[in-house]
């Protein structure tokens, strides 16, 4: 059976260098993107010059339309899908919770909790002949983040939670849940805690002293999503640097 896989939030970061990692063990890839068509479609032909195949699907995962069109397009023109990596996710401005304003609580919750809920849900209704979901989930669900962004940080919680619960309930259909915890990677994503100098303030709290590569999250991803992890199930791999 070809391997299909989705990938949320595929054009850029974390979500591309797993797009192009996956496409190397042979799946082929749907790049899910929101916004950002022309780095999606850029991501689609790095995985042609790997001599792979991938499309690009817009999908915002916090609309469950959207959610159903990215799963439909997908069995359409790649064929039954067998895989899903649920990354897109979106982090908040810092501060303490005393600041949040409602509408960025409901914001992140909606993208890192409902979008991963909906496109969990709509994969457990899809792979009738099993598969394999990787969650990317932070090491910020299990630190709290205080000061930063706690909402965040219990958006992954969830997350983890999902991760739990839909392993056991789709067990015994031959899908394996999982998740990827990373701790701090350099990506795009740091520009959206209003602090340019994110990167350089948080090494130093890094045991291994650097940040993470969007490529070191991707073998993390790519080795669970692959029969190397037949017996994993549950499970949320920290990959960050001893955080
Ligand atoms: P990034 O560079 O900001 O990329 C985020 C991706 O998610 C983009 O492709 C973006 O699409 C997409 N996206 C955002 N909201 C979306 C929505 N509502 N619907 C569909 N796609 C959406 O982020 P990243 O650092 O690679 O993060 C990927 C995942 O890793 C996230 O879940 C994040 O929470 C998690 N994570 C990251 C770090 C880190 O340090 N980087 C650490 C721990 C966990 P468009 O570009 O089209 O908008």
């Amino acid at each position: 059976m070809e391997k299909v896989t989705i990938v949320t939030g595929g054009s850029r970061g974390i979500g591309a260098a797993t797009c192009l990692r996956l496409a190397r063990d042979g799946h082929r890839v749907v790049v899910g993107y929101r916004s950002a068509a022309g780095a999606a479609h850029g991501v689609v032909d790095a995985v042609a010059a790997l001599g792979g195949r991938a499309i690009a699907v817009r999908a915002d995962t916090a609309v469950e339309d959207d959610v159903v069109e990215l799963f439909d397009a997908a069995a359409e023109r790649l064929g039954p899908v067998t895989g899903l990596v649920n990354n897109a996710g979106i982090a908040s401005t810092l501060g303490r919770l005393a600041d949040v304003k409602a509408d960025e609580l409901r914001r992140v919750m909606d993208v890192n909790v409902i979008g991963a809920f909906l496109c969990a849900r709509q994969a457990a209704r899809v792979m009738t002949r099993g598969g394999a979901i990787v969650n990317v989930s932070s090491t910020a669900a299990t630190l709290g983040s205080p000061g930063n962004y706690i909402h965040y940080a219990a958006s992954k919680a969830a997350v983890d939670a999902l991760t739990l619960g839909l392993a056991k309930e789709l067990a015994a259909d031959g899908i394996r849940v999982n998740g990827v915890a990373p701790g701090f990677v350099d990506t795009e994503i740091h520009e959206q805690t209003g602090d340019p100098d994110r990167a350089a303030n948080v090494v130093s709290r890094i045991p291994v002293g650097r940040l993470g590569t969007p490529d070191e999250i991707a073998d993390a991803i790519a080795w669970l999503l692959s029969p190397a992890a037949s017996y994993a199930t549950g499970a949320t791999l920290r990959v960050a640097g001893g955080l």
